[in-house]
Parts: C-alpha cells; sequence; structure tokens
C-alpha cells in the first residue's frame, strides 16, 4: 500500500462518518422543528405582558389573519371548509367572525334573528377549536353602548361555552363612533367584561376605542382596570397615514396593548383605491411593535377591500384569479409573515 492509499484509507472513514453525523444532525432537526400539532398547541394560552400579547411561555405572539364579512351580509363564508381553507393555503393563524348587531345594507343582524346569528359564530369558533386556530367573537356594533343588556347577555353565553379554550378572544364593540371614551364607551366595557371575567377569568379581551378604533391615545390615559385587556386599532390604509401611528406610539408608551382587529389596504369607506406603499409602512409598524392583525375582510362584495372577486364560492379552495388585488397582496403578506410559525406544525 502505498501512502497515498494509506491516506484514501484514512480518509474514507472520516468521510463516512461526516455524512452521517450530518444526516443524524438533520433527522433530528426535522424532528425538532415540527413539534406541535396546531397554532394553538404551539402558543397555548395567551396574556398580556407589558404592552405585547404573550404565549404560554411567556414569548411575544404576532397573530396574523382575516376578518370575516358583516355576518348578516356574507354569512355563506361562516363555515368550517372556509376556515380550512385560510389557515392550510393562507396560513392564518386566527380569523375574526363579525356578528352583525344592527342594521347593515338593508339586513337586521343579532338583534332581530339572534339564533340565525348566534350560530354562524358557534360555527366559527368551532371550526378555529377544531383547526387549532385562534378565533376573535367580535361584538360588530357602532352602537354597543346602547346595546349593553343584549352584549352581556351574549358574552356570558359564550364565556360559558368557550371560556376555558385558549383559541378564543372576546371583541366586545367593535367601533364606538363620535362618542366619549369615559361616558359611554368605559362604563359599557367595565359592565360586559365583568360578566365575562365572572366565568372566564383570562381570555383576551378587545375593546374598541372611539372615532371608528382610532382613539387609542385617549384610551390610554383612563384604561380599563381589567386583566387581559387590549384596545382595537383599525386603519384604512389609504385614509390612515403617520399622524395614526403617532396616536398608537403614544398609547403603547403608556403600556397598553393593541390589537388592528380590522384594517384595510384601501380608503375608510372600505373601497376606493389600494395604497400599497402605506400598507407596508403599517405592516412594518406593527411587526416592529409586535402588534396582531386581522385584514378586512373576506368578501365577495364589489368593494376594493374584498378580498374576493365575485364568484359564490363560500367553501375556500379559491384559485389565484378568484382574488381580487387586495386578496393577492393579503394572502401573500399572512403567507410569509406566518411561515415560521407553520413551519413547526404538522397539519394533518
Ligand atoms: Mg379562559
Amino acid at each position: 500500500m502505498n501512502i497515498q492509499e494509506k491516506n484514501n484509507m484514512k480518509v474514507f472513514p472520516l468521510f463516512i462518518l461526516i455524512l452521517l453525523m450530518y444526516s443524524l444532525q438533520s433527522y433530528s432537526l426535522t424532528i425538532d422543528s415540527i413539534k406541535y400539532n396546531s397554532v394553538v398547541e404551539k402558543f397555548g394560552q395567551l396574556s398580556i405582558s407589558g404592552n405585547k400579547i404573550v404565549d404560554k411561555n411567556g414569548n411575544p405572539v404576532v397573530l396574523r389573519g382575516m376578518s370575516l364579512f358583516w355576518s348578516q351580509l356574507m354569512g355563506k363564508y361562516y363555515n368550517y371548509e372556509c376556515i380550512k381553507w385560510l389557515r392550510d393555503d393562507w396560513k392564518c393563524t386566527i380569523v375574526r367572525a363579525s356578528m352583525g348587531i344592527e342594521e347593515a345594507d338593508g339586513k337586521w343582524g343579532y338583534m332581530k334573528n339572534p339564533d340565525e346569528e348566534f350560530n354562524k359564530i358557534k360555527t366559527v369558533i368551532e371550526a378555529a377549536i377544531d383547526l387549532g386556530i385562534y378565533v376573535i367573537v367580535d361584538w360588530h356594533d357602532h352602537n354597543a353602548h346602547n346595546h349593553a343588556e343584549l352584549a352581556i347577555d351574549f358574552f356570558k353565553k359564550i364565556a360559558s361555552r368557550y371560556g376555558d379554550k385558549p383559541n378564543l378572544i372576546y371583541e366586545i364593540y367593535n367601533e364606538p363612533m363620535k362618542v366619549s371614551w369615559i361616558e359611554d364607551v368605559k362604563p359599557y366595557a367595565e359592565e360586559v367584561i365583568k360578566n365575562i371575567r365572572k366565568i372566564d377569568p383570562d381570555n383576551l379581551i378587545i375593546v374598541g376605542t372611539t372615532t371608528w378604533s382610532q382613539d387609542v391615545d385617549i384610551a390610554a390615559e383612563t384604561p380599563l382596570d381589567f386583566n387581559n385587556i387590549i384596545y382595537a386599532l383599525h386603519f384604512y390604509a389609504a385614509s390612515h397615514k403617520q399622524e395614526l401611528r403617532d396616536k398608537a406610539r403614544i398609547a403603547l408608551a403608556k403600556n397598553i396593548t393593541l390589537f388592528v382587529s380590522e384594517f384595510g389596504t384601501c380608503e375608510y369607506t372600505g373601497s376606493g383605491y389600494l395604497d400599497y406603499e402605506e400598507t407596508e409602512k403599517w405592516i412594518d409598524f406593527l411587526e416592529k411593535n409586535y402588534i396582531s392583525w386581522c385584514n378586512w375582510s373576506i368578501a365577495d362584495k364589489k368593494e376594493t377591500s374584498a378580498a374576493l372577486n365575485v364568484l359564490g364560492k363560500p367553501y375556500g379552495k379559491w384559485l389565484d384569479n378568484d382574488l381580487t388585488d387586495s386578496g393577492k397582496f393579503i394572502r401573500n403578506k399572512i403567507k410569509s409573515l406566518n411561515n415560521v410559525i407553520f413551519n413547526s406544525i404538522k397539519i394533518d
């Protein structure tokens, strides 16, 4: 055996050893990275720490997903298959069920059709629990402080049925309008929260702020004295820009937690032009500040905030051409930002 052959003999086992170590390492990486069966199994019971939402281990969490449209108008999307598609294809970690209360576009919500609307919300909550994602139960009302009894009764039912599930997030007043935080919204919120907390001591509760959930700075001056409370911040990117982000900054500095439970890529009307540049600025701001969000909305209405073209496909399985410009843009955002989360989850 010459020297060259001797060296080859040494190199060969070393090569095998390195190969073996490498494959063992990648095997353990695979085992290591797929740890959970669902999003909710990964993050568990959420709570508030400082101005952030944190998971069961105290680490900050950012949830990103879609809001459904007013339940009395787009109830067709309140089904299991649609929610499953939003998880599997859009990679949503959260969906928002927006239960209409009063009349909108000529159709009454929960006030006149309580059973019909309740059943839609129940379907979405139970789908989210089964699919292991988070779900916001949104009292989609602009005058909730005038319907406190009705809201209390509803949220007591929801808390009794689902308050022990980590999936559930309450949103008790979508968008108060030009009313007073101190005199109208806060007393309403205190009554509703008191009743929820008697049944469910811990799940997150989102409270709308005045001027269509923009005055988070005003809420931050006299916040609610309960645990795990979040304040809603809503924006429509073509209308609300740096001045609203400045209000959010003031609120965060006072150590309250914000949730963008609704936003559009378009004008405040829910339609008009799409402002991609401003939407990018907003999403950047939200990511930097660990603020969770839901985009408005899963609907096939003829308005630019709708994610779907008018097509009557209520069960998901949407093709690229079924999505509007806003729908395509937002789906890409959710998919890319939530990718790292879904990489650690095994979904059947
Ligand atoms: Mg609970």
